[in-house]
């Protein structure tokens, strides 16, 4: 097949959260599987001086509202079958930050991303390659799927690629006023309550819910949650009448990033019939984070954003309680500033017990990974989730809520005995994740129940093979 992903960021080119993981694995597979695979995503400054794209023969001319905008593509393939377009259109993008800078998000995201997807939707019809397939993800793209129809039945587009739009957060809706649709020079015809219209904004993630040919979201249990109103982020009524085309794909890893031999950010190698190495790296990060090394001693780890979603607040609360005892913890987040504030102040109320970074670094969240005893996801909700996999391939015990891709991908004692390789909570409370961290550390005391858990968790199999041939059902329709 022929298949067009665009995307807002991209491992390894530019990277906030788990979409750009997904989307660079997702079309590394593909390629790999012989498919025709280009991805198109913005040329933000830092990409320049860890990259040398080439610039293509090609002169975008986009009308903006009353302006025009000339965007260049500038190419890289990165490996065969698989070309990497990006947009370079520098009053957007030539920016350090993807979605803002450390204070705030920029003030014309609106008009940025609707750019981007003007870009987008000209590759698709132009390229000499013709995709069949294109797949847009998240808010930021949202807007291609209602392009392409208008441009479909507007100019004659006889053989417009299929759209298929998956969702990684739908917390993120890209809201922007109608002003920014006026900016899309389209007819008002599609701003309506059964389009783009939300509550007299527009609202990108929603064209794409009414106007992409299928929906995919990241877990099939997201996909079930999406539906209600608890979750479903005052969309799920939308989102229930395209039901029949919404499929929940859980996330895969990319085991050539995400391993535990020869990995470049790791002091040491080390594997399931071999934890040696595993202990030198828990020894080693705690000295990196300024810990005692205290081999004797559980220690909790996280990374992530510091967002409501993740459930920050009731780590902070269970930690008060659990810090009263023999452990430790690390944590790697940037964020929120009042729960970046909050880490940093625990960390200095326990300097022997909590090692906490602000900031956004690959490398330490590889040795986290690596490093820890357990793993704390104690997500409000998560779509997905990308680290509680690592953990288990990093024999590292995640301990999760029973929410969403957490659920779907980490086996609790009473789910399965024999394949126990995390701990679940359900309610979203400190009390109950301090419950779950008790039971971790009684297992922490139990070194062969440890080791039981390392093992189920280290050979469970997230390849991407079986994501990529779901994703291959869903682009033949
Ligand atoms: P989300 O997409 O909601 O942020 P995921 O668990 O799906 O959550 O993916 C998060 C990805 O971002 C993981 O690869 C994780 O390691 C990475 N990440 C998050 N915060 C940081 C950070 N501060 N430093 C390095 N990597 C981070």
């Amino acid at each position: 097949m022929r298949i067009l992903l665009a995307t807002s960021e991209l491992h390894p080119y530019s990277k906030t959260g788990g979409l750009a993981d997904m989307v660079g694995a997702l079309a590394k597979s593909l390629a790999a599987a012989g498919h025709q695979v280009g991805v198109v995503t913005p040329l933000y400054r830092p990409i320049w001086s860890r990259h040398q794209p080439r610039k293509m023969d090609w002169w975008m001319d986009l009308p903006v509202g009353a302006k025009r905008v000339y965007p260049e593509v500038w190419t890289l393939e990165p490996q065969p079958n698989l070309t990497v377009y990006f947009i370079h259109a520098p009053a957007y993008f030539d920016r350090d930050g993807v979605y803002g800078d450390a204070t705030a998000s920029y003030w014309d995201n609106g008009e940025r991303f609707l750019v981007f997807s003007q870009a987008v939707v000209q590759l698709a019809r132009h390229l000499p390659w013709k995709p069949e397939v294109v797949h847009v993800h998240d808010w930021q793209t949202g807007l291609v799927p209602l392009l392409i129809r208008h441009e479909r039945s507007s100019v004659g587009w006889a053989d417009a690629p299929r759209t298929i739009l998956t969702i990684h957060n739908l917390a993120y809706q890209g809201v922007f006023p109608k002003s920014v649709y006026t900016l899309a020079n389209l007819p008002p015809d599609y701003f309506h309550m059964g389009g783009a219209e939300f509550h007299g904004a527009v609202n990108f993630l929603k064209a794409a819910v009414v106007y992409a040919d299928a929906i995919t979201t990241v877990s099939p249990r997201y996909a079930r949650e999406i539906t209600t109103p608890e979750f479903g982020e005052s969309l799920d009524g939308v989102i229930r009448s395209r039901k029949e085309v919404l499929t929940g794909i859980l996330n895969g890893v990319d085991y050539d990033e995400w391993k535990t031999s020869e990995n470049p950010y790791l002091p040491t190698s080390y594997g399931v019939d071999d934890l040696a190495g595993k202990a030198q790296i828990k020894a080693a990060l705690q000295v990196e984070m300024g810990l005692p090394p205290r081999p004797d001693l559980p220690l909790f780890g996280t990374v992530g954003r510091l967002a409501d979603q993740k459930g920050v607040d009731i780590a902070l609360g269970a930690l008060e309680e659990m810090l009263a005892g023999p452990t430790q913890f690390v944590s790697l987040g940037s964020g929120q500033k009042e729960l970046q504030a909050a880490l940093t102040a625990l960390a200095r109320r326990h300097p022997h017990k909590v090692g906490s970074r602000v900031s956004f670094d690959v490398g330490l969240s590889h040795r986290i990974e690596a490093a820890c005893d357990f793993f704390l996801m104690p997500s409000r909700f998560e779509p997905c989730g990308l680290n509680q996999m690592y953990s288990l391939r990093y024999g590292t015990i995640p301990i999760v809520r029973r929410t969403g891709g957490l659920d779907d991908s980490v086996i609790d004692f009473r789910d399965d005995p024999a394949r126990a390789n995390g701990i679940k909570f359900e309610s979203y409370s400190s009390r109950a994740l301090v419950k779950a961290m008790r039971k971790a550390i009684a297992l922490y005391a139990q070194p062969e129940w440890v080791g039981f858990y390392r093992r189920n968790g280290m050979t469970a199999d997230f390849s991407w093979d079986r994501t990529r041939l779901a994703y291959e059902a869903v682009y033949r329709g």
